[in-house]
């Protein structure tokens, strides 16, 4: 395994971030970078937006599995797929990167901006960034917008793409043996990739 100290920069030199996390695979380079580097993640899980609930269950049983072997603090936010649901009114046929997943970034990086204000964490950032399925501008516009709803928080806008993480992330996933996802979450990702069997996504 390479060592990748000194590779990362926190705003203000803060030692404690609060990590969105989407899901074991997404999250699981990023914080073991992040404790080499001297860094100590909460592993902070909300995603509402995951459907059914049975493969919401099987990403968090997954995230908190890996959180529990590294020692780390997880945080279990309430799942409440109907309100989320209510949130994305009018926005169920957006293709994925349109305006939908901009409203679930925003949705979930705004609780994770109020659980940080809340219980003194100064920085947050999201694992949602190390997908390449996903749009970098939309996450930081997501997770600029959430910090800026508090004076005491700031987003770090890290391309967690780089640095080696993206190999170093396969190699932990058959590690661990990760359950590894298909599809991005929602039932409308769900159903965009059983009409698009050509476009299956290996990792999202
Ligand atoms: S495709 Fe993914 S990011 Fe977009 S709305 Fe669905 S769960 Fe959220």
């Amino acid at each position: 395994m390479k060592d990748r100290k000194d590779i990362l920069e926190v705003p203000g030199g803060e030692r404690k971030v609060l990590l969105h996390t989407c899901c074991a695979p997404c999250s699981s380079a990023i914080i073991e970078c992040m404790l080499q580097n001297g860094i100590t993640p909460l592993v902070y899980y909300c995603n509402p937006n995951i459907w059914p609930e049975e493969e919401y269950l099987i990403r968090k049983n997954e995230c908190t599995r890996y959180a529990n072997s590294l020692g780390l603090e997880i945080v279990d936010e309430d799942y409440d797929h109907n309100s989320w649901l209510e949130h994305m009114k009018g926005l169920e046929n957006e293709p994925e990167r349109g305006s939908r997943c901009l409203e679930c970034f925003r949705l979930r990086l705004a609780s994770a901006a109020r659980y940080a204000h809340e219980h003194g964490y100064k920085v947050i950032t999201t694992t949602l960034a190390s997908s390449r399925w996903k749009s970098l501008d939309q996450i930081n516009r997501a997770g600029e917008e959430a910090a800026a709803l508090y004076d005491d928080v700031v987003w770090w806008d890290r391309n967690w793409r780089k640095g080696g993480l993206q190999e170093r992330r396969g190699e932990l996933i058959r590690e661990y043996g990760f359950y590894n996802q298909q599809y991005c979450g929602c039932e409308f990702s769900f159903s965009a990739l059983h009409l698009t069997h050509s476009n299956t996504p290996q990792d999202i």
